[in-house]
């Protein structure tokens, strides 16, 4: 079977549709708890995590034998007006009692992330019309944030190179700096310094909109995709204060952070803060079938149910919103991410790994930063740590370091000019070391 030749039929996401890829297509054919197989035969540690989702490992028995006992009393059945069936009012109540200390009242389903974005930014509006306001339509948002991408969730993406080909986008959109220490504009190394900025910068932008033009500021906890920067320990409180006093819902975006990867059960939770909006996909049901949930606190529940006019009708909501097996598979997933205290021992692990990662910054010359919170991490490559110039990812230094540390035996993913990490939640202190291990001799091979 020729993969290479094979590949032509199918555009990849995320990838040049003209170059094709540039180190070899790794084609997984198997799955086993930590660990995946290629159709060579290769056994490699998942550093990724699937797509930062399989949570509980590959291939658990307890969530195929949940999936296969829903299939064989109901694989479909749909959730619209009047019509249902028990597994959707199991999770929806199994969710409510897990973020009950957010005060969350409401959950609605989709299929994944996108859909979770795309349902919290329109339901934000529909807020706002509910409770008689509704001049509140635009969205606050950060750079280097990621909300997937229907048309809102690019339109509040903070990446330019999800914008290029797709607009114009949804107007109203407004960027803000990512309080990122790192990188800023301010060259800011002081975190509660760099926090003021932040604030300060996010005050003037209400000011100048006026509060009343704004429906919602949309963030993640610690940005993924974007670049997995990991905001100062004060960032979101401060936040969550300011749109207190401008009347503005917060939206958090735990599509990634969600359900333990920051080793608490919600990013936001671990920042002291609950959000009126929670968007989650991923680590919800770990990758078995897809889904996605936006959740809703009270004010919105309220407000909605009590609007006038057209506005308690809820006209959004897909085909597949509550589907069976994801619903029984995200049941018999949660069940794992509780018993096994998942989100502690992400907590554990990812700063053991952030521990054995950080002495590469010292060893090499082009990693200048290693950052990272429970188990998302991430090596910064640059060009020199004095200017902190990012790699140029046309030049593929990242995935080569990622194609040599596959070579080792671990999948870890190279994004722009970072090499990812997140793997399961379930991962094992040793099998961190192997990572670290992996990586270090890819560095000294590639540099
Ligand atoms: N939000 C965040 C924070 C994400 O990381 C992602 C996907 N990586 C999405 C939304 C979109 O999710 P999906 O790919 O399932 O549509």
């Amino acid at each position: 079977m020729n993969y290479q030749q094979r590949q032509k039929r199918f555009w990849h996401p995320m990838s040049s549709a003209a170059a094709g890829h540039t180190t070899p297509t790794v084609v997984i054919a198997q799955g086993d708890g930590n660990y995946v197989v290629d159709v060579e035969g290769h056994r490699m540690l998942d550093g990724v995590g699937g797509l930062w989702n399989v949570n509980v490992g590959h291939n658990r028995p307890e969530v195929k034998a949940a999936i296969a006992r829903q299939m064989d009393v109901l694989s479909y059945y749909q959730t619209f007006d009047g019509v249902a069936h028990p597994l959707v009012y199991d999770l929806a109540d199994r969710l409510c009692a897990m973020f009950e200390q957010e005060d969350m009242q409401r959950v609605m389903f989709g299929s994944g992330g996108s859909d979770a974005c795309e349902t919290a930014l329109k339901m934000a509006r529909q807020y706002w019309v509910a409770a008689g306001e509704p001049s509140r339509t635009k969205f606050l948002s950060l750079r280097n944030g990621y909300h997937g991408v229907h048309m809102g969730g690019t339109s509040v993406g903070g990446n330019g190179v999800y914008h290029y080909n797709h607009g114009p986008l949804l107007p109203g959109c407004i960027l803000l700096d990512t309080p990122w220490l790192y990188r800023n504009p301010w060259d800011c190394e002081d975190a509660e310094e760099l926090v003021a900025h932040c604030i300060r910068q996010l005050e003037d932008t209400i000011a100048f909109h006026g509060p009343q033009t704004i429906a919602a500021f949309i963030a993640e906890p610690v940005q993924g995709a974007g670049g997995l920067i990991v905001p100062p320990a004060t960032y979101w409180r401060r936040v969550r204060d300011v749109c207190d006093r401008n009347g503005i819902l917060l939206i958090a975006d735990e599509v990634v952070t969600g359900f333990g990867r920051t080793g608490c059960m919600l990013g936001s939770r671990g920042w002291g803060v609950a959000p009126d909006i929670l968007c989650l996909a991923k680590g919800i049901s770990a990758g078995y079938v897809p889904l996605g949930a936006t959740m809703y606190n009270r004010r919105i529940a309220e407000a909605i149910e009590h609007g006038s006019g057209f506005s308690h009708m809820v006209m959004h909501g897909y085909t597949y919103s509550g589907h069976p097996l994801a619903c029984a598979a995200s049941l018999a997933v949660l069940d794992i991410v509780e018993s096994e205290d998942l989100p502690g021992n992400a907590g554990r692990v990812g700063q053991h790994l952030l521990e054995q990662l950080q002495p590469l910054e010292q060893q090499f010359e082009t990693v200048g930063d290693v950052r990272g919170k429970g188990l998302m991490l991430a090596l910064d490559l640059v060009t020199d740590k004095a200017s902190r110039t990012p790699l140029n990812p046309m030049e593929g230094f990242a995935a080569r370091v990622a194609d040599a540390a596959r070579r080792r035996g671990v999948l870890v993913r190279a994004i722009a000019n970072k090499v990812v990490m997140s793997p399961p939640l379930t991962l094992k202190l040793e099998e961190a070391d192997m990572m670290a291990l992996a990586l270090r001799e890819a560095l000294h091979e590639c540099c």
